[in-house]
């Protein structure tokens, strides 16, 4: 046998994707990347997405879960975990003890959420202060145009939805950075301390209130929010509140074949894994989509995948299937579904070249997240990653292998410890990102395209 024929047979070499893809794919990758588009302006936080997410399912017949009542195949359920999360399920015509395919990804993002007593008046200038969520580069957050989302719950309990910065005619609002001419001492700090945290203040206003007194232009930008919101100064202290960057998801480079958003990192994946679940008719094992919340803060609280409510709604499907919760998570698999550091040529040595992912390689299968030696993985088995690479392969999915960077530069986590200790099957996959975590994120329309597709692979699998 000569070397060619040894090296046809014997080695391995994972291919860009546009040399792979049909030109059905093609079409059907340009229209997924559009219905994405749409989502992402529509959901820029947990709230708006899991909103969305309940519109959308009782749109195509998903019922909300009532325990204790029957459950026959074919039937959608949805569980809204207090407006912040979403589980929802097709049952499967197999019985459910032979285990649920889980698709489970997060739609809260980092971001700038306001402190509980958020508003003051410096100088004749209003200023909310914040507290970050999540693993942000302070630096990044200053002079980029910034929106405000959230709701407050006002004293008579009734609750109000704030949005102010994504429709054409609103202001926006924004963080002020030291001019350059006068950085000098700011230009010798860390990138890490050249902007701190007490520093991400974001400015409301400047035009006082005619009248006598003090603070009469933070007094302006409360008159502005009760007209608008009915809301007062005591509110804040029950409110939710939050500054992410303002706009539109944008293609990005001149051949269009990225997309440019706040918040890839997950709702990429959490897209990839709603959108084929909502079509889902008649599968042979139950498939469940999980959309958690507080991934980027540790999974913790009621809304987390650490949270109580997700077992209660297995228990549910148990109860009303006759079944037995710690069987069927047993026998269950899931995708934990999170974005993955993509290879960026101009940060070459953040990453091992041979165990990256690239752009447009399709979706990044990811044995082991953690840090240093592994620390804090759940790492997936041969027998795991197997199941998943047949039924990607089966399902003519591109897929590809990542490590989360070079091995002591530094790492994170995702939601599949939490379904592991749950003695769920789970394997890390995701979209490959450039600039994770900044105010706008990089995916390839392929690499999406690729995650939806695997989605559903997991969800028809058998
Ligand atoms: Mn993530
Ligand atoms: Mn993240």
């Amino acid at each position: 046998m000569t070397t060619d024929e040894l090296r046809e047979q014997l080695t391995f070499q994972v291919k860009n994707g546009y040399t792979q893809i049909t030109p059905e794919q093609r079409r059907e990758m340009a229209a997924y990347a559009k219905r994405y588009a749409a989502f992402m302006d529509a959901c820029k936080t947990e709230r708006e997405a899991t909103a969305w997410a309940v519109a959308a399912a009782e749109a195509k017949g998903f019922q909300p879960m009532t325990p204790g009542k029957p459950l026959k195949a074919g039937d959608k359920v949805y569980l809204n975990n207090r407006g912040k999360s979403i589980f929802l399920a097709v049952i499967g015509s197999a019985p459910l003890e032979e285990g649920i395919n889980l698709c489970a990804a997060h739609i809260d993002s980092p971001r700038l959420d306001l402190k509980p007593t958020p508003l003051y008046e410096d100088t004749e200038i209003a200023y909310f202060k914040t507290n970050y969520y999540g693993g942000v580069k302070k630096y990044q957050w200053p002079t980029i145009p910034l929106a405000l989302h959230g709701v407050v719950c006002r004293k008579d309990g009734s609750v109000v939805t704030v949005s102010v910065g994504e429709d054409p005619e609103d202001p926006v609002l924004f963080i002020t950075d030291l001019l350059i001419h006068l950085a000098r001492e700011q230009m010798q700090k860390s990138l890490a301390e050249g902007v701190a945290a007490e520093q991400l203040n974001v400015l409301l206003g400047t035009e006082p209130l005619e009248g006598e007194g003090a603070d009469l232009v933070k007094l302006h930008v409360l008159k502005i929010l009760n007209e608008k919101y009915g809301i007062t100064e005591a509110d804040f202290r029950s409110a939710e509140l939050t500054m992410v960057p303002a706009g539109k998801c944008r293609e990005v480079g001149l051949d269009r074949s990225l997309l440019g958003a706040y918040g890839h990192d997950d709702r990429v994946c959490a897209y990839a894994a709603l959108e084929p679940i909502l079509n889902l008719e008649h599968p042979t094992h139950t498939a469940m989509c999980v959309l958690a919340d507080k991934e980027e803060i540790g999974s913790v609280g009621i809304s987390g995948m650490q949270s109580r409510a997700f077992d209660t709604f297995v228990a549910d499907l148990c109860d009303s299937l006759g079944a037995d919760p710690g069987h069927v998570l047993a026998n269950s698999f899931c995708l934990s579904s999170d974005v993955a550091n993509a290879f960026d040529p101009s940060f070459p040595d953040a990453c091992d070249r041979r165990n990256t992912s690239y752009v447009n390689y399709g979706v990044a299968i990811m044995k082991y997240t953690g840090r240093g030696g592994k620390s804090g993985a759940s790492d997936a088995s041969a027998e795991a990653l197997g199941h998943v690479r047949r039924v990607l392969d089966q399902a003519g999915v591109l897929w590809q292998i990542n490590t989360i960077g070079r091995v002591d530069l530094g790492g994170g986590g995702t939601v599949a410890g939490f379904m592991a200790n749950r003695n769920i099957v789970t394997v890390d996959a995701g979209v490959p990102l450039l600039c994770m975590h900044a105010p706008m994120e990089l995916i390839s329309k392929l690499d999406a395209y690729m995650m939806m597709k695997a989605s559903l692979a997991i969800y028809e699998a058998f």
